[in-house]
Protein backbone atom coordinates (compact mmCIF):
# COMPACT_ATOMS: atom_id res chain seq x y z
CA UNK A 1 0.00 0.00 0.00
CA UNK A 2 3.14 2.33 0.72
CA UNK A 3 4.08 1.99 -2.49
CA UNK A 4 1.10 2.51 -4.36
CA UNK A 5 0.47 5.32 -2.36
CA UNK A 6 3.24 7.01 -3.76
CA UNK A 7 2.04 7.35 -7.34
CA UNK A 8 -1.02 9.89 -6.45
CA UNK A 9 -4.16 9.96 -4.57
CA UNK A 10 -5.57 6.31 -3.35
CA UNK A 11 -9.24 5.57 -2.45
CA UNK A 12 -10.14 1.91 -1.58
CA UNK A 13 -14.13 1.13 -1.82
CA UNK A 14 -14.15 -2.50 -1.67
CA UNK A 15 -17.29 -4.79 -2.76
CA UNK A 16 -19.26 -2.67 -5.39
CA UNK A 17 -21.79 -3.91 -7.42
CA UNK A 18 -21.45 -3.91 -11.02
CA UNK A 19 -23.75 -0.67 -11.21
CA UNK A 20 -22.11 1.21 -8.70
CA UNK A 21 -18.56 0.48 -9.89
CA UNK A 22 -20.20 1.91 -13.09
CA UNK A 23 -21.41 5.27 -11.41
CA UNK A 24 -18.04 5.44 -9.32
CA UNK A 25 -15.50 4.97 -12.14
CA UNK A 26 -15.57 7.68 -14.45
CA UNK A 27 -13.00 10.16 -11.85
CA UNK A 28 -9.89 7.63 -11.92
CA UNK A 29 -7.00 7.04 -14.30
CA UNK A 30 -6.41 3.70 -12.54
CA UNK A 31 -8.65 0.58 -11.53
CA UNK A 32 -7.13 -1.74 -8.85
CA UNK A 33 -9.03 -5.10 -8.65
CA UNK A 34 -9.04 -8.83 -7.14
CA UNK A 35 -10.75 -11.70 -8.96
CA UNK A 36 -13.72 -10.90 -7.23
CA UNK A 37 -14.89 -7.44 -9.25
CA UNK A 38 -15.74 -7.83 -12.73
CA UNK A 39 -14.64 -5.40 -14.96
CA UNK A 40 -16.71 -5.90 -17.61
CA UNK A 41 -17.47 -3.43 -21.08
CA UNK A 42 -19.91 -1.77 -19.39
CA UNK A 43 -17.33 -0.67 -16.60
CA UNK A 44 -14.86 0.35 -18.81
CA UNK A 45 -17.08 1.94 -21.11
CA UNK A 46 -17.91 4.24 -18.13
CA UNK A 47 -14.63 4.96 -17.59
CA UNK A 48 -13.90 7.91 -19.22
CA UNK A 49 -10.51 8.77 -17.96
CA UNK A 50 -9.65 5.33 -17.07
CA UNK A 51 -6.10 4.69 -18.50
CA UNK A 52 -4.71 1.59 -16.87
CA UNK A 53 -6.80 -1.81 -15.05
CA UNK A 54 -4.35 -3.48 -13.03
CA UNK A 55 -5.12 -6.82 -11.31
CA UNK A 56 -3.48 -7.57 -7.89
CA UNK A 57 -3.12 -11.29 -8.59
CA UNK A 58 -2.82 -13.74 -11.62
CA UNK A 59 -5.69 -14.59 -13.50
CA UNK A 60 -7.36 -11.83 -15.96
CA UNK A 61 -9.76 -14.11 -16.43
CA UNK A 62 -12.48 -11.09 -14.53
CA UNK A 63 -11.77 -8.71 -16.68
CA UNK A 64 -13.00 -7.97 -20.52
CA UNK A 65 -9.94 -7.86 -22.54
CA UNK A 66 -11.11 -7.05 -25.54
CA UNK A 67 -13.13 -3.88 -24.41
CA UNK A 68 -10.27 -2.74 -22.84
CA UNK A 69 -8.17 -2.66 -26.09
CA UNK A 70 -10.59 -1.36 -27.98
CA UNK A 71 -10.28 1.54 -25.69
CA UNK A 72 -6.93 1.75 -25.06
CA UNK A 73 -7.21 0.95 -21.35
CA UNK A 74 -3.86 -1.37 -20.65
CA UNK A 75 -4.32 -3.64 -18.59
CA UNK A 76 -1.66 -5.31 -15.92
CA UNK A 77 -1.63 -8.35 -13.61
CA UNK A 78 1.17 -9.91 -11.47
CA UNK A 79 1.69 -13.64 -13.10
CA UNK A 80 5.15 -13.73 -11.61
CA UNK A 81 4.14 -13.64 -7.99
CA UNK A 82 2.10 -16.50 -6.78
CA UNK A 83 3.49 -19.26 -8.18
CA UNK A 84 5.19 -20.41 -5.28
CA UNK A 85 2.13 -20.12 -3.19
CA UNK A 86 -0.26 -22.11 -5.00
CA UNK A 87 2.21 -24.65 -6.09
CA UNK A 88 2.84 -25.44 -2.29
CA UNK A 89 -0.31 -25.20 -1.77
CA UNK A 90 -1.38 -27.90 -4.37
CA UNK A 91 1.33 -30.08 -2.43
CA UNK A 92 -0.57 -29.58 0.98
CA UNK A 93 -3.19 -30.86 -0.67
CA UNK A 94 -2.12 -33.83 -2.03
CA UNK A 95 -0.27 -34.67 1.30
CA UNK A 96 -3.69 -34.05 3.11
CA UNK A 97 -5.30 -36.43 0.31
CA UNK A 98 -2.67 -39.17 0.93
CA UNK A 99 -2.26 -38.93 4.73
CA UNK A 100 -6.08 -37.82 5.49
CA UNK A 101 -4.87 -35.18 7.60
CA UNK A 102 -7.69 -33.50 7.77
CA UNK A 103 -10.04 -36.55 8.84
CA UNK A 104 -7.53 -37.22 11.13
CA UNK A 105 -7.68 -33.56 12.67
CA UNK A 106 -11.14 -33.26 12.77
CA UNK A 107 -11.22 -36.82 15.13
CA UNK A 108 -8.19 -35.63 17.14
CA UNK A 109 -10.34 -32.65 17.84
CA UNK A 110 -13.64 -34.78 19.05
CA UNK A 111 -11.60 -36.70 21.30
CA UNK A 112 -11.12 -39.96 19.41
CA UNK A 113 -7.69 -41.66 18.52
CA UNK A 114 -8.37 -44.17 15.80
CA UNK A 115 -4.49 -44.73 13.92
CA UNK A 116 -6.15 -47.71 11.76
CA UNK A 117 -8.72 -46.11 9.96
CA UNK A 118 -5.82 -43.39 8.85
CA UNK A 119 -3.45 -45.37 7.08
CA UNK A 120 -2.67 -43.47 4.55
CA UNK A 121 -0.56 -43.45 1.10
CA UNK A 122 3.04 -42.04 -0.04
CA UNK A 123 3.23 -39.56 -2.98
CA UNK A 124 6.78 -40.80 -3.68
CA UNK A 125 5.87 -43.43 -6.79
CA UNK A 126 2.61 -42.24 -7.87
CA UNK A 127 1.84 -40.54 -11.11
CA UNK A 128 0.89 -36.66 -11.02
CA UNK A 129 -0.79 -35.44 -14.04
CA UNK A 130 -0.38 -31.27 -14.29
CA UNK A 131 -2.55 -30.10 -16.98
CA UNK A 132 -1.46 -26.78 -18.17
CA UNK A 133 2.77 -26.50 -17.45
CA UNK A 134 3.42 -23.22 -16.99
CA UNK A 135 4.26 -20.91 -14.51
CA UNK A 136 2.34 -22.51 -11.92
CA UNK A 137 1.88 -26.06 -13.21
CA UNK A 138 5.44 -26.10 -13.64
CA UNK A 139 6.66 -25.05 -9.95
CA UNK A 140 4.20 -27.82 -9.19
CA UNK A 141 5.90 -30.38 -11.54
CA UNK A 142 9.14 -29.76 -10.11
CA UNK A 143 8.33 -30.21 -6.14
CA UNK A 144 6.45 -33.25 -7.30
CA UNK A 145 9.40 -34.63 -8.82
CA UNK A 146 11.16 -33.92 -5.74
CA UNK A 147 9.04 -35.88 -3.65
CA UNK A 148 10.02 -38.82 -5.77
CA UNK A 149 6.83 -38.56 -8.08
CA UNK A 150 6.44 -39.54 -11.70
CA UNK A 151 5.18 -36.42 -13.63
CA UNK A 152 3.10 -36.05 -16.76
CA UNK A 153 2.68 -32.80 -18.24
CA UNK A 154 -0.42 -31.78 -20.66
CA UNK A 155 0.18 -28.20 -22.83
CA UNK A 156 -0.36 -26.73 -25.99
CA UNK A 157 3.37 -25.81 -25.75
CA UNK A 158 6.45 -28.42 -24.73
CA UNK A 159 9.32 -26.29 -22.11
CA UNK A 160 12.46 -28.07 -22.68
CA UNK A 161 13.96 -27.30 -19.39
CA UNK A 162 10.72 -29.28 -18.07
CA UNK A 163 11.25 -32.24 -20.05
CA UNK A 164 15.16 -31.64 -19.19
CA UNK A 165 13.78 -31.67 -15.39
CA UNK A 166 11.66 -35.28 -15.63
CA UNK A 167 8.67 -33.88 -17.32
CA UNK A 168 7.01 -36.27 -19.57
CA UNK A 169 4.35 -35.01 -21.87
CA UNK A 170 1.63 -36.67 -23.21
CA UNK A 171 -1.81 -36.16 -24.86
CA UNK A 172 -5.09 -35.60 -22.21
CA UNK A 173 -6.37 -38.83 -22.24
CA UNK A 174 -3.26 -40.55 -21.78
CA UNK A 175 -2.71 -38.20 -18.54
CA UNK A 176 -6.02 -38.89 -17.18
CA UNK A 177 -5.73 -42.56 -17.29
CA UNK A 178 -2.40 -42.76 -15.63
CA UNK A 179 -1.99 -40.52 -12.82
CA UNK A 180 -2.78 -40.70 -9.64
CA UNK A 181 -3.37 -37.34 -9.35
CA UNK A 182 -5.08 -34.46 -11.90
CA UNK A 183 -3.74 -30.88 -10.55
CA UNK A 184 -5.06 -28.29 -13.51
CA UNK A 185 -2.91 -25.24 -14.21
CA UNK A 186 -4.79 -23.81 -17.10
CA UNK A 187 -6.05 -20.35 -17.43
CA UNK A 188 -9.76 -20.27 -18.02
CA UNK A 189 -10.74 -18.82 -21.29
CA UNK A 190 -13.19 -19.87 -23.69
CA UNK A 191 -10.94 -23.46 -24.72
CA UNK A 192 -10.70 -24.24 -21.49
CA UNK A 193 -14.24 -23.68 -20.40
CA UNK A 194 -15.73 -26.91 -18.99
CA UNK A 195 -12.35 -28.75 -20.25
CA UNK A 196 -12.77 -31.43 -17.76
CA UNK A 197 -16.04 -32.68 -17.69
CA UNK A 198 -17.81 -36.14 -17.98
CA UNK A 199 -16.15 -38.08 -20.49
CA UNK A 200 -12.28 -36.56 -18.82
CA UNK A 201 -13.52 -37.72 -15.96
CA UNK A 202 -14.66 -41.16 -16.56
CA UNK A 203 -10.92 -41.86 -18.29
CA UNK A 204 -9.65 -40.93 -14.97
CA UNK A 205 -8.85 -43.74 -12.81
CA UNK A 206 -11.50 -45.00 -10.14
CA UNK A 207 -8.19 -44.65 -7.37
CA UNK A 208 -7.27 -40.65 -9.15
CA UNK A 209 -7.59 -37.48 -7.21
CA UNK A 210 -8.35 -34.25 -9.44
CA UNK A 211 -7.32 -31.38 -8.08
CA UNK A 212 -8.26 -28.08 -9.03
CA UNK A 213 -6.39 -24.42 -8.26
CA UNK A 214 -6.68 -23.60 -11.14
CA UNK A 215 -10.28 -21.58 -12.10
CA UNK A 216 -13.68 -23.30 -11.06
CA UNK A 217 -15.15 -23.00 -14.19
CA UNK A 218 -12.42 -25.33 -16.05
CA UNK A 219 -14.09 -27.98 -14.49
CA UNK A 220 -18.16 -29.24 -15.16
CA UNK A 221 -19.12 -29.09 -11.18
CA UNK A 222 -22.13 -31.60 -12.18
CA UNK A 223 -20.28 -34.14 -13.64
CA UNK A 224 -17.57 -33.94 -10.88
CA UNK A 225 -20.57 -34.59 -8.01
CA UNK A 226 -21.76 -37.42 -10.61
CA UNK A 227 -18.28 -38.90 -10.98
CA UNK A 228 -17.74 -38.86 -7.00
CA UNK A 229 -20.94 -40.35 -6.31
CA UNK A 230 -20.33 -43.20 -8.67
CA UNK A 231 -16.67 -43.91 -7.73
CA UNK A 232 -15.12 -42.93 -11.07
CA UNK A 233 -12.95 -41.06 -9.37
CA UNK A 234 -11.80 -41.21 -5.51
CA UNK A 235 -11.78 -37.69 -4.81
CA UNK A 236 -11.30 -34.16 -5.56
CA UNK A 237 -9.10 -31.37 -4.26
CA UNK A 238 -10.73 -28.18 -5.25
CA UNK A 239 -9.44 -24.20 -4.11
CA UNK A 240 -12.14 -22.81 -6.84
CA UNK A 241 -15.41 -23.41 -8.00
CA UNK A 242 -17.57 -22.78 -10.38
CA UNK A 243 -19.10 -19.99 -8.29
CA UNK A 244 -17.32 -17.96 -5.33
CA UNK A 245 -18.35 -18.14 -2.74
CA UNK A 246 -19.88 -21.62 -3.99
CA UNK A 247 -23.23 -22.50 -2.29
CA UNK A 248 -22.89 -25.95 -4.13
CA UNK A 249 -23.30 -28.02 -0.81
CA UNK A 250 -23.49 -31.60 -2.34
CA UNK A 251 -19.81 -31.34 -3.83
CA UNK A 252 -19.32 -29.56 -0.85
CA UNK A 253 -20.98 -32.15 1.42
CA UNK A 254 -19.10 -35.41 -0.03
CA UNK A 255 -16.89 -36.77 2.14
CA UNK A 256 -14.19 -37.28 -0.36
CA UNK A 257 -13.93 -33.74 -1.40
CA UNK A 258 -10.70 -31.51 0.40
CA UNK A 259 -11.92 -27.43 -0.28
CA UNK A 260 -10.34 -24.67 0.42
CA UNK A 261 -11.58 -21.17 -0.10
CA UNK A 262 -9.41 -19.81 -3.16
CA UNK A 263 -6.25 -19.73 -1.03
CA UNK A 264 -3.98 -20.25 -4.01
CA UNK A 265 -2.19 -17.10 -3.78
CA UNK A 266 -3.19 -16.38 0.17
CA UNK A 267 0.20 -16.20 1.37
CA UNK A 268 2.23 -12.89 3.02
CA UNK A 269 5.14 -14.10 0.58
CA UNK A 270 2.88 -13.70 -2.66
CA UNK A 271 0.43 -10.95 -1.30
CA UNK A 272 3.45 -8.78 -0.99
CA UNK A 273 4.97 -9.86 -4.45
CA UNK A 274 1.99 -8.43 -5.99
CA UNK A 275 2.12 -5.12 -4.60
CA UNK A 276 5.55 -5.29 -5.44
CA UNK A 277 5.33 -5.98 -8.75
CA UNK A 278 2.43 -3.72 -9.61
CA UNK A 279 3.18 -0.84 -8.07
CA UNK A 280 6.65 -0.37 -10.39
CA UNK A 281 4.90 -1.81 -13.51
CA UNK A 282 2.35 0.90 -12.59
CA UNK A 283 5.40 3.77 -11.88
CA UNK A 284 6.47 2.59 -15.32
CA UNK A 285 3.46 2.77 -17.31
CA UNK A 286 2.55 6.22 -15.17
CA UNK A 287 6.12 7.62 -15.66
CA UNK A 288 6.43 8.43 -11.93
CA UNK A 289 9.68 8.66 -10.59
CA UNK A 290 10.89 7.57 -7.12
P1 LIG B 1 0.63 -19.60 -17.22
O1 LIG B 1 0.10 -18.78 -18.32
O2 LIG B 1 2.05 -19.41 -16.80
O3 LIG B 1 0.45 -21.17 -17.54
C1 LIG B 1 -0.69 -21.69 -18.15
C2 LIG B 1 -0.25 -22.83 -19.06
O4 LIG B 1 -1.44 -23.42 -19.60
C3 LIG B 1 0.62 -22.38 -20.24
O5 LIG B 1 1.77 -23.19 -20.30
C4 LIG B 1 -0.29 -22.57 -21.46
O6 LIG B 1 0.41 -22.95 -22.63
C5 LIG B 1 -1.21 -23.70 -20.98
N1 LIG B 1 -2.50 -23.73 -21.69
C6 LIG B 1 -3.29 -22.70 -22.00
N2 LIG B 1 -4.40 -23.13 -22.64
C7 LIG B 1 -4.28 -24.49 -22.73
C8 LIG B 1 -5.09 -25.49 -23.29
N3 LIG B 1 -6.24 -25.22 -23.88
N4 LIG B 1 -4.65 -26.77 -23.20
C9 LIG B 1 -3.46 -27.07 -22.61
N5 LIG B 1 -2.65 -26.15 -22.07
C10 LIG B 1 -3.05 -24.87 -22.12
O7 LIG B 1 -0.35 -19.36 -15.99
P2 LIG B 1 -0.02 -19.57 -14.43
O8 LIG B 1 0.64 -18.36 -13.91
O9 LIG B 1 0.62 -20.89 -14.25
O10 LIG B 1 -1.50 -19.59 -13.83
C11 LIG B 1 -2.45 -20.55 -14.22
C12 LIG B 1 -3.80 -20.21 -13.64
O11 LIG B 1 -3.78 -20.41 -12.23
C13 LIG B 1 -4.20 -18.73 -13.76
O12 LIG B 1 -4.74 -18.43 -15.02
C14 LIG B 1 -5.21 -18.58 -12.67
O13 LIG B 1 -6.49 -18.85 -13.19
C15 LIG B 1 -4.84 -19.67 -11.67
N6 LIG B 1 -4.44 -19.14 -10.37
C16 LIG B 1 -5.15 -19.46 -9.26
C17 LIG B 1 -4.78 -18.97 -8.02
C18 LIG B 1 -5.55 -19.33 -6.77
O14 LIG B 1 -5.61 -18.52 -5.87
N7 LIG B 1 -6.10 -20.53 -6.67
C19 LIG B 1 -3.68 -18.12 -7.91
C20 LIG B 1 -2.95 -17.83 -9.04
C21 LIG B 1 -3.34 -18.33 -10.27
Amino acid sequence: MKEIEKLGEIVVKPGLSEEELCREIGDYEVLIVRSATKVTRKVIEAGKKLKIVARAGVGIDNIDLKAAEEKGVRVIYAPEASKTAVAELVMGLMLCWARKIPQAYREMKEGKWDREKFIGTELKGKTLGVIGVGRIGGEVALKALAFGMRVLGYDLVRREEMERAGVQYVDLPTLLREADFVSIHVPLNPQTERMIGERELSLMKPTAVLINTSRGKIVDEGALVRALKERKIAGACLDVFEEEPTKNLELLSLEQVIPTPHLGASTVESQRNIALILSQKLRELMGVKR
